[in-house]
């Protein structure tokens, strides 16, 4: 086989994309992906769906997740190949996050409809798949529906960005420390997902000497942490050199992925991002929890 094209991050209506897995794949294999893995936030609903496609398009699948975490106080991913779907701690992070989530959505629902009229329990609940994640990209396609803003960027970038206190709500999720635990406890391999983007990446503060931050990636990889997203539209370039370096001083796994969630979704397609083919290899000799479907 020529290069093969290799996207290890995507999202489906198993957590807050807007495409089924099935749809996910073939969106995946009209932009010539060879190796794709299905990476829903916090559950593993969708892998059986994504195989089954993936065997029917010819493509690798990879079983994967994005877990939602904290790192002094902020949001951060990270994300999991290989795990063991049904480890009883992964299952039980994964649950507290979720269940918290619906208070949550709920609490941002009500505070933003007390200025935007129309945003109401029942309008926002429209857009939510049954079985799928109660997120903040949920209320985005409501307000785009309602015409406050024109897309679901905007929203993000305004009305749910996190540091707007008015209507940001958080909500539980392990410490990345924990997550990173919890990953390799299931035979996984953590990889920290887009981990220096402009506006959710402590790791990134620039209040950090380069010395600092270098010492908490290397505190993360003391745990287990394998791998770092460098290829991210969302990480900035500064990021994505730093990250680069890093990666290299500490052994790391380098993955570029996409992180689509579906048409009207963030503007990217499947393999906007790849991952090296040597880099994959790693990650498919390391994980011991789930198996690749091999094309
Ligand atoms: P939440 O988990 O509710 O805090 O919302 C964050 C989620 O929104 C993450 O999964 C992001 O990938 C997603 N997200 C961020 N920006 C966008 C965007 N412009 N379009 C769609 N999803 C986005
Ligand atoms: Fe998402
Ligand atoms: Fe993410
Ligand atoms: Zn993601």
């Amino acid at each position: 086989m020529t290069s093969r094209r290799i996207d290890l991050h995507l999202h489906s209506t198993c957590s807050d994309g807007v495409e089924s897995p099935t749809r996910v794949m073939k969106v995946a294999k009209e932009q010539r992906l060879d190796v794709v893995s299905l990476t829903d936030h916090d559950t593993t609903a969708g892998w059986d769906e994504a195989r089954a496609a993936c065997a029917r398009l010819g493509m690798t699948f990879v079983p994967g997740i994005e877990f939602s975490a904290s790192l002094d106080g902020d949001s951060v991913h990270l994300l999991g190949y290989l795990v063991d779907p049904d480890f009883p701690d992964l299952v039980e992070e994964s649950h507290k996050t979720k269940d918290d989530r619906v208070w949550r959505f709920e609490s941002m629902v009500e505070k933003i409809n007390a200025d935007i009229a129309g945003l109401t329990h029942d309008f926002v609940y429209s857009f939510h798949t049954e079985g799928g994640t109660l997120g903040r990209p949920t209320i985005a396609r409501a307000l785009v529906e309602l015409g406050v803003v024109a897309t679901v960027s905007e929203a993000f970038d305004e009305i749910l960005a996190p540091d707007n206190e008015r209507y940001f709500v958080g909500h539980y999720a392990p410490t990345i420390e924990r997550a990173i635990e919890v990953v390799v406890a299931a035979g996984g391999v953590p990889v920290f997902a887009h981990p220096w983007t402009a506006d959710r990446a402590s790791l990134a503060s620039p209040e950090l000497s380069d010395a600092a931050i270098d010492a908490k990636f290397g505190a993360l990889v003391d745990l287990g942490l394998a791998g770092l997203e460098v290829h991210h539209e969302e990480n900035t370039m500064f990021g994505r050199t730093r990250l680069a370096a890093i990666a290299e001083h500490y052994d790391l796994i380098i993955t570029g992925s996409s992180d689509y969630h579906g048409d009207g979704m963030k503007p990217v397609l499947p393999g906007q991002h790849t991952t090296a083919p040597d880099m994959f290899d790693r990650i498919a000799e390391s994980g011991t929890g789930s198996a690749i479907a091999w094309a």
